[in-house]
């Protein structure tokens, strides 16, 4: 075993549950039995599918059906301008809405398995055309709306994109110079009203194709299998890829709320990604749709403040986040937290990176209430690995394997061999077993790295990890990211945990540095908080705080400080780039970072 395994759990005790007085029953109370009784077919069974037998479409489970029942005048969309006007949306709204965006789309000849691009913020126009899309059986592909041209234009062109919807202000900071080298766009669907751009040869209006558009559509048929979204992964480790799912993905992202999420009917949701990643558009559009709950959006960007009333104005009941945003509440310290009340909130969850156990606790200091960590990837769709509602919470670990999903952690024997690893506690690849229904279908113009995912009846995930004795999964790293010194295989989030719990850090990124005698040595880069100063004192006192933690094989052995650790921008720490800056190495595919 090498030293590093086993410190998080046994640091960090787990949190039991119930915790807090809620008087909601959780959806998954016997983990057991539910995960023995659950078949995907009855999780389909649980949707309406199109009337008269015409197949399944993302749309109609996320808007018509509700559109058409009790939940008519329901609030389906609450959006939260930057300026702090609110537009509410209920069902029926987003119905018509989104019937005349398919309208607009048909008349311009846009048909099924289109590609059609969004590059906007986070405003309504963004979601209207992305169920409008689904509706007319074309695919939805956001595009992050803080992307540069070059990211921009290369999506684009992957993707083949007929339609580009985006707003007058990004079209000409970022679209305008590129024109040329769009081929495959057909058609760019202006949100403003800017009268110079009018002129320009295949730029329409939207407002004014909507106006025209007829509130009424039928879906046409949909098969489960026909294409429906197209989402670029977040360029952690390389260059993004291009992830195509279909239509029966929603059987996944509504069954995967309900336990994950622990979705129930009078829930205000609120999830803060983007849908320029997945999160945000499997859990930030259609799952809280397809329960038919009330689904808060804000236009504006992190801050501290702001969100602290949203949780409280808007009585969010179940809120969706992500590490790098939890740790910048956990900067600005609980007290802000403790001026606002949260009687509503139920129920906190975190994806994207692996959630220290530091902010699981952090939670409980500010909210009364852990964060409930979950694991999945643009790949996979939908939730895989959750820490559940009604089981205790391990801080650190990812928690154990949503209903339907078969997960293992396998070792490679040989170049197209695995085998299974049925010790607990031992570190290998997470694996899963194909045929959960939000699975993607291909890399887009890569079908050769598709294809390199499946081994021995498994999906590689290309993420280490480890099954302790009672079924709960602990990440280890990245497969790119894990170091190898002296024999022992050590994760870098292992290492960042434990430099996080030092009052002084607010950030850190951990690599392995080639070394002659150790193969790589732990190279720490750390961002500290206000108020603390980089120093050789605070370096000696964070290399002892981490040997003390981790022991000699796996603690750093050299720390530097930085303003801030690179990260991409869905807020994922970029320890490739760290690593290339520290050995003088080209940076690699950089589209995806965050501008420091
Ligand atoms: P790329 O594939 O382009 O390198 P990416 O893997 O970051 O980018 P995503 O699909 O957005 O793109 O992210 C999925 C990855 O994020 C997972 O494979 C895992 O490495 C990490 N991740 C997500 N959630 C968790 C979590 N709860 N704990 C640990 N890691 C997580
Ligand atoms: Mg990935």
């Amino acid at each position: 075993m090498p030293e590093s395994a086993p410190t998080l759990s046994a640091r960090w005790p787990a949190i039991a549950k119930p915790h807090g007085a809620s008087t909601v029953v959780p959806n998954l109370v016997d983990y057991e039995r539910t995960r023995a009784e659950f078949s995907w077919a009855q999780a389909r069974a649980d949707l309406d599918g199109l009337p008269n037998g015409r197949g399944l479409n993302i749309a109609h489970e996320a808007v018509d059906r509700h559109a058409a029942g009790d939940r008519r005048n329901r609030v389906a969309l609450g959006w939260l301008s930057k300026d702090g006007t609110r537009r509410d949306f209920t069902y029926a709204d987003l119905c018509d809405e989104t019937s005349r965006f398919a309208n607009v789309l048909k008349s311009l000849g846009v048909g099924k398995g289109d590609p059609v691009a969004v590059l906007a913020g986070r405003i309504p126009e963004l979601y209207i055309a992305a169920l409008g899309t689904l509706k007319n059986g074309s695919v939805f592909t956001p595009l992050f709306s803080a992307f540069g041209p070059e990211p921009i234009q290369s999506r684009i062109n992957i993707a083949r994109a007929t339609v580009l919807v985006t707003t007058d202000a990004l079209y000409r900071k970022k679209i305008e110079a590129l024109r040329g080298s769009l081929p495959s766009l057909q058609h760019v669907l202006l949100v403003g009203e800017t009268p110079s751009i009018q002129k320009l040869s295949g730029v329409r209006h939207l407002r004014s194709l909507m106006a025209d558009a007829d509130q009424h559509f039928t879906i046409p048929p949909t098969d489960p299998e026909d294409a429906a979204l197209l989402h670029f992964t977040s360029g952690t480790t390389g260059k993004p890829k291009g992830a195509l799912h279909v239509h029966e993905a929603v059987v996944a992202h509504h069954a995967t709320a309900r336990f994950a999420l622990d979705f129930h009917p009078d829930d205000v949701f609120w999830c803060t990604a983007d849908p320029g990643w997945v999160t945000g558009t499997s859990y930030g559009i259609i799952a809280p749709l397809t329960h038919g709950l009330t689904s808060i959006v804000d236009e504006a960007d992190f801050d501290a403040g702001r969100w602290y009333s949203i949780l409280q104005a808007e009585r969010i009941t179940v809120w969706y986040t992500a590490p790098t945003a939890i740790r910048m509440l956990m900067k600005a310290g609980a007290a802000a937290a403790r001026q606002h009340a949260f009687p509503s909130l139920r129920f906190l969850a975190s994806v994207g990176e692996p959630l220290n156990p530091e902010a699981v606790a952090w939670g409980v200091e500010a909210f009364d209430k852990p964060f409930h960590d979950n694991w999945w990837q643009t790949e996979t769709g939908g939730i895989m690995i959750a820490n559940f509602a009604a089981m205790e919470i391990r801080p650190g670990s990812m928690g154990r394997p949503l209903p339907g999903i078969d997960v293992a952690i396998v070792r490679h024997v040989g170049e197209d061999a695995i085998e299974v690893v049925e010790a607990p506690d031992t570190e290998g690849e997470l694996a899963l077993r194909p045929g959960w229904p939000s699975m993607f279908r291909g890399y887009l113009s890569d079908e050769e790295r598709y294809r390199k995912c499946f081994v021995g009846g498994y999906y590689l995930t290309g993420d280490l990890a480890k099954r302790d004795r009672d079924g709960y999964y602990w990440f280890i790293g990245r497969a790119d990211d894990v170091i190898k010194s002296s024999g022992h295989l050590i994760g870098p989030f292992e290492v960042e945990s434990v430099l996080l719990e030092h009052p002084a850090v607010a950030e850190a990124g951990v690599i392995g540095k080639p070394d002659p005698v150790a193969l790589e040595v732990v190279k720490a880069f750390v961002a500290l908080k206000l108020g603390y100063e980089p120093n050789e004192t605070l370096k000696r006192e964070l290399l002892g705080f981490a040997r003390v933690r981790l022991g000699a094989a796996v603690a750093p052995k050299e720390i530097d400080f930085r303003p801030s650790i690179p990260k991409n921008r869905a807020g994922k720490i970029m320890r490739r780039l760290l690593k290339a800056r520290e050995l003088g190495l080209p940076e690699g595919d950089i589209s995806t970072l965050e501008a420091s």
